[in-house]
């Protein structure tokens, strides 16, 4: 156990400093840039050291491991107070599920989804289960690439009109998965101009999530300011659970 945590303070103090480096060359403040621990497959003993090195932005990228996890974090570290982030392909009958564990969802790529979002964000109040509005990031495919998750480009002005509209759905910004053999600096590139468009209109969008571990320099250097960070963190994980 003392062994991970050394592990986890040595590769933690690494991504800091590819961070900072990436905002210098960006001439960035990088307390402009959220780091989001993506703990995926990875137990909650790990969350939990990570807690006591100082996190506390933590993704999942399906509902029933990000359930478990976020429950029993809570019991090893009762008290402090943990963002659970979901960002991965979400069901429309999994919002039901998803509002009770997660603060944010980045992955919302469709008005049925949000719809459905904001309908069990009020059951939930309802039931005291949680208060307040539901955060929300959009999700944009930058290729098109429907089996991938996010919306199309191309509707993406028609999904923020829509999703501006809930009343239990705080939209903070954009969010993308640059496609894989993609040229990230492109892709983000176009993202950036995406967004700076849709600011024009909705003055709420103030996050752009975008980088992982492979690519985070490029997201910051095209304004990301929250990059997802799994492998560069934990270590590899299995290539099923990469999805
Ligand atoms: C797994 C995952 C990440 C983290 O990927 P790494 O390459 O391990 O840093 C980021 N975003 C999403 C949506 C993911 O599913």
């Amino acid at each position: 156990m003392s062994e991970r945590i050394d592990e986890l303070r040595r590769s933690l103090a690494a991504v800091r400093e590819r961070i900072d480096a990436a905002c210098a060359a960006a001439g960035r403040d990088p307390g402009e840039v959220r780091l989001l621990a993506v703990t995926k497959t990875f137990p909650a003993s790990d969350v939990a050291a990570l807690i006591d090195i100082g996190l506390r932005d933590f993704a999942e990228n399906k509902d029933q491991e990000g359930r478990g996890k976020a429950a029993e974090v809570a019991e090893l570290r009762p008290g402090v107070p943990v963002r659970w982030h979901m960002v991965g392909r979400l069901q429309r009958n999994k919002a039901r599920s998803v509002v009770r564990w997660a603060d944010e969802v980045q992955s919302v790529d469709s008005a049925r989804l949000a719809d459905a979002l904001a309908k069990a964000v009020t059951t939930s109040r309802e039931r005291g289960e949680r208060d307040g509005p539901l955060d929300v990031q959009l999700q944009v495919s930058m290729d098109g690439d429907a089996t991938r998750g996010g919306c199309p480009v191309d509707q993406v002005l028609q999904l923020v009109d829509h999703v501006t509209r809930l009343g239990e759905i705080s939209v903070r910004g954009l969010m993308t998965v640059a496609p894989r053999d993609a040229d990230e600096n492109e892709t983000f590139a176009r993202l950036a101009a995406l967004f700076e468009r849709l600011r024009r209109d909705h003055v709420g969008l103030v996050e752009l999530s975008a980088g992982m571990s492979g690519d985070l320099e490029r997201g910051i250097a095209h304004g990301s300011t929250c990059v997802r960070v799994g492998t560069a963190l934990l270590g590899g994980r299995e290539l099923a659970s990469l999805e």
